[in-house]
């Protein structure tokens, strides 16, 4: 991992070794893409996961709001992003009520 450009045909990504699994990306998410998972082998417990890549709006919260840069979302000319759905919204009020 450590990926800082683009994958081909990814809505969103996150180099992991910036990630310090604060928790901010998921809860600004409105569309329930991003999750934290148990990861015993990371010195901090647990880690960003792209859950839902496929339900990414590409609105850049969670880019804009990374403090450590670390999540990165593609330019809309370079991927067609889905529309805000009721399943979307409500898989983001669960993982902020978590
Ligand atoms: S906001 Fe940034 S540092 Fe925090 S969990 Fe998300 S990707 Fe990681
Ligand atoms: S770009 Fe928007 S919808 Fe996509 S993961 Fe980031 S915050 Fe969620």
């Amino acid at each position: 991992m450590g990926l800082i450009t683009a994958p081909s045909n990814t809505p969103v990504w996150v180099n992991v070794s910036r990630c310090k699994a604060c928790d901010i990306c998921v809860s600004m998410c409105p569309a329930g893409v991003l999750g934290m998972i148990q990861a015993p082998n990371s010195t901090l417990g647990s880690m960003i996961e792209v859950v839902a890549p496929d339900s990414c709006i590409g609105c850049k919260d969670c880019e804009l709001h990374c403090p450590d840069f670390a999540i990165y979302v593609a330019d809309k000319s370079e991927f067609k992003f889905a529309k805000l759905s009721e399943a979307s919204k409500e898989r983001a009020e669960k993982s902020e009520t978590k």
